[in-house]
């Protein structure tokens, strides 16, 4: 069985995510090839060639490849799987944007959210925001996966594959690029950061969730998370939501300040190892799944932490 990792990547760093995908596709086969498709990333595609187990790395470049465009990535990949049985992809929006396509030409059911690889045909994945897990079997030639990396361990660097340079393939047919905005931090990634420190509704307003969650999550080398409401009510970005129609994080260490815990809010956290919650409601759900709860109110336990954390 031969399997097709596609790289996440921004075309000068190769992503974490592609690790944990490589690790799912050699549970899958010991014949992993990774894609690596974009503009100038010649230092990604030698990233993925020292991932251990990577068999050959396939490098392609365009201008509609660097850009990310799902449609030039899905007219590259679907020829390059007459060569494969499976196609994994972390399931980022990049992921999930060019693979349902991929899995149409294919004519085979897309399998999203890979979180366990049983065998070459069956896989574990979350359904009901999170609530239960099923298990399928796919009987169709070729698999084509979205993986949830956050569930499996990077891959160990110390590979030496080669890297073949490949055509680009026909392009973005009618889809043309016409700009992107990039929000730069100096924050560590939302999904691949160790430490996630997150607000809820509580702060009341975008200045209050700036004045207590930033400081602390930059305390602590964190990334910024927020529930829906907090979103919605213009206190953070819409990339900082984090739950069943936001980001998936399963970070070492993960605060949630005065966020209840509704159901499509653990949907995107719960698989982190440590859960703290600060929230002034005893009752609150979050304190089911939390490791350490503080039922305070956060205006007088942050500040409290801010301290211990300069005294430390
Ligand atoms: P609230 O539920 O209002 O909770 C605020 C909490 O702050 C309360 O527990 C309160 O006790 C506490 N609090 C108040 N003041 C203080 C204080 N001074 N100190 C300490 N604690 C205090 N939500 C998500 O987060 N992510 C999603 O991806 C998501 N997707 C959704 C998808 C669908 C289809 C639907 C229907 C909903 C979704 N939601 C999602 C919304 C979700 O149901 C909740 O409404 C939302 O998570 C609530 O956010 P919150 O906990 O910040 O606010």
């Amino acid at each position: 069985m031969a399997v097709l990792v596609f790289a996440d990547h921004d075309n000068a760093t190769l992503k974490d995510g592609t690790h944990k995908t490589v690790t799912a596709a050699l549970a899958l086969s010991g014949d992993v090839d990774v894609l690596v498709a974009g503009k100038g990333a010649g230092d990604v595609a030698k990233a993925a060639a020292g991932i251990a187990g990577v068999r050959k790395v396939l490098h392609a470049e365009s201008d509609a490849l660097g850009q990310g465009l799902p449609e030039a990535i899905s007219a590259l990949v679907v020829p390059l799987m007459a060569g494969y049985d499976a196609l994994l992809t972390p399931a980022t929006s990049l992921g999930k944007s060019f693979s349902p396509r991929v899995a149409a030409k294919l004519d085979v059911a897309q399998i999203t959210e890979v979180v366990e690889v049983v065998d070459g045909s069956t896989f574990v994945r979350p359904i009901y925001a999170g609530n239960a897990l099923e298990t399928v079997q796919s009987a169709d030639a070729k698999k084509v996966l979205t993986v949830r990396a956050t569930n499996f361990k990077a891959a160990a660097e110390g590979g030496s594959a080669a890297i073949e340079t490949i055509d680009a393939g026909p392009g973005a047919g009618k889809t043309t690029f016409v700009g992107q905005q990039i929000v730069k931090s100096a924050r560590p990634e939302l999904t691949a950061a160790k430490i996630v420190v997150s607000g809820g509704r509580a702060m009341g307003s975008a200045e209050e969730f700036q004045r207590v969650i930033e400081p602390l999550a930059d305390k602590l080398g964190a990334a910024v998370g927020a529930s829906r409401a907090a979103v919605d009510a213009g206190y953070a970005p819409n990339d900082y939501q984090v739950g069943q129609t936001g980001k998936v994080v399963a970070p070492e260490l993960y605060v949630a300040i005065g966020i209840s815990g509704a159901i499509q809010h653990l949907a995107g956290m719960k698989d982190s190892k440590v859960i703290v919650a600060i929230n002034k409601d005893g009752d609150a759900p979050i304190f089911q799944v939390a490791d350490l709860g503080l039922v305070a109110d956060y205006k007088a336990a942050v500040p409290e932490l801010m301290d211990a954390l300069a005294a430390a």
